[in-house]
C-alpha cells in the first residue's frame, strides 16, 4: 500500500490544488468576511482591509488545511481514523473537521499540557492520549499510532494539502478585493504563508507579501536568516499560537515562505497587545495575539504603505478571556 506521505513527498502545490481545495471544503468552511478597517485606512493613507478568519468554527482558519486534508484521503485511511499532536488551534480544528465526518480521531499530548486545553479537545470529539513529559514524546507517539494502527498524521503546516487548505483564503480575497496591493500573513510553521503567498503571486507576481510575527522565539525568521531549519528555546509570548519548531526535515514551507514572502517584521509584546485592543475597542471583537501582529505592524508604523490596498489576516480568536479582558482594562486606563 501506498501511503499518502510517501505522495506529498514529491507533490509540489499548483493553482489547480489551491481551486480544488476550495471546491472540497466548501461544504464544511464558510467563505469569511472582508471588513474595512476606518482607522487603520486614515492613518495610513490608504484601503485597510481584515480578512476576519477569527469568525470560523473552532475560531481560526486552521479549519482550511485541516478540512483539506481529511477530505482528501483514501476511505481506507478515513476508516483508520487521523491523529495529530497539536493541542492548540490545529488540533482543536482536525477534532472539529473529524467529527464532522464521523472520523475517529486521537490527539497525543504531553501530561503538561493545561486540563482546559484537553477538555476543550474532548468536547469537540476527540479521543485524547496523555504520553510522556513533553511535544516531542506526543508527536513520537503520534508517529506509532501510523505504523501500528494505519492513522493518518495530519501535519500543521508541512503538507501539501495543508498549504492549498490555507491557500483559500487567496482565492477569497481576489474575489472581494481584486486589486489588493499588499498582504499581511501571520508567520509561525509557515503554513498560512506558503499557501497565501502562493495564490496570490501566482494569479499577480507583483503583490506584495509581508509576513508577522513576535519578537520572542520567531523560528521561521531565524531559519531564514541561516538558511536552514533552526531550533530556538520558546519565550512566553501573548502570540503563542505562533510558537513551535518549523521541523528540521521542512519540505515544503522553508523553501515556499523563502520564495514567496518579500519582508517579514517582528513585533513586541507591547505592540502585539495593542494590536488586541485595537480590535477590540474599534470592532467590539476578541482576538488572540497570533492574529494581532498584522494589525500591530501597522499600528507601529513598523510596515507603511500609503495609497495602497492592504489586506490583514486576522488568523484566529482563541485567547483566554480573563488575559482579553485584562489588556482591555490596562488600555482602557492608559
Ligand atoms: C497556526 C496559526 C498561525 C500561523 O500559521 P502557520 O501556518 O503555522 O504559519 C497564525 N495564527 C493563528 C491564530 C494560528 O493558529
Amino acid at each position: 500500500m501506498i501511503k499518502s506521505e510517501n505522495l506529498s513527498a514529491v507533490k509540489e502545490v499548483t493553482i489547480r490544488d489551491i481551486w480544488e481545495a476550495k471546491k472540497r471544503i466548501t461544504p464544511l468552511v464558510h467563505k469569511t468576511k472582508l471588513l474595512h478597517s476606518n482607522l487603520l485606512s486614515q492613518k495610513h493613507q490608504s484601503q485597510v482591509f481584515l480578512k476576519l478568519e477569527n469568525l470560523h468554527d473552532t475560531g481560526s482558519f486552521k479549519i482550511r488545511g485541516a478540512a483539506n486534508k481529511i477530505l482528501s484521503l483514501t476511505e481506507a485511511e478515513k476508516q483508520n481514523g487521523v491523529t495529530t499532536f497539536s493541542t492548540g488551534n490545529h488540533g482543536m480544528a482536525v477534532a472539529y473537521v473529524a467529527k464532522q465526518l464521523g472520523i475517529k480521531a486521537t490527539v497525543c499530548i504531553s501530561n503538561r499540557v493545561p486540563e482546559v486545553k484537553v477538555q476543550k479537545l474532548k468536547e469537540l470529539g476527540a479521543e485524547v492520549v496523555i504520553v510522556g513529559e513533553n511535544q516531542d514524546d506526543a508527536e513520537a507517539h503520534c508517529y506509532e499510532l501510523e505504523k501500528d494502527r494505519g492513522m493518518t498524521v495530519i501535519k500543521p503546516f508541512d503538507d501539501p494539502y495543508i498549504i492549498s487548505g490555507q491557500g483559500t483564503i487567496g482565492l477569497e480575497l481576489f474575489e472581494d478585493l481584486p486589486n489588493v496591493d499588499t498582504v499581511i500573513v501571520p508567520l509561525s510553521g509557515g503554513g498560512l504563508l506558503s499557501g497565501v503567498g502562493f495564490t496570490l503571486k501566482t494569479i499577480n507576481p507583483s503583490i506584495e507579501v509581508i509576513g508577522v510575527s513576535m519578537e520572542r522565539s520567531p523560528v521561521m525568521y531565524e531559519s531564514l536568516k541561516a538558511n536552514r531549519p533552526v531550533v530556538l528555546k520558546e519565550q512566553p509570548t501573548l502570540a503563542d499560537s505562533l510558537l513551535g519548531g518549523i521541523g528540521l526535515n521542512n519540505q515544503y514551507t522553508f523553501n515556499m515562505v523563502k520564495k514567496y514572502m518579500d519582508d517579514v517584521v517582528l513585533l513586541t509584546e507591547e505592540e502585539i497587545a495593542e494590536g488586541m485592543f485595537y480590535m477590540l475597542k474599534n470592532h467590539r471583537m476578541g482576538i488572540e495575539g497570533a492574529s494581532a501582529t498584522g494589525i500591530a505592524a501597522l499600528l507601529s508604523n513598523k510596515v507603511v504603505r500609503k495609497d495602497k490596498n492592504i489586506a490583514i489576516i486576522i488568523s484566529g480568536c482563541n485567547v483566554d478571556m480573563s488575559l482579553l479582558l485584562q489588556i482591555g482594562l490596562n488600555h482602557l486606563e492608559k
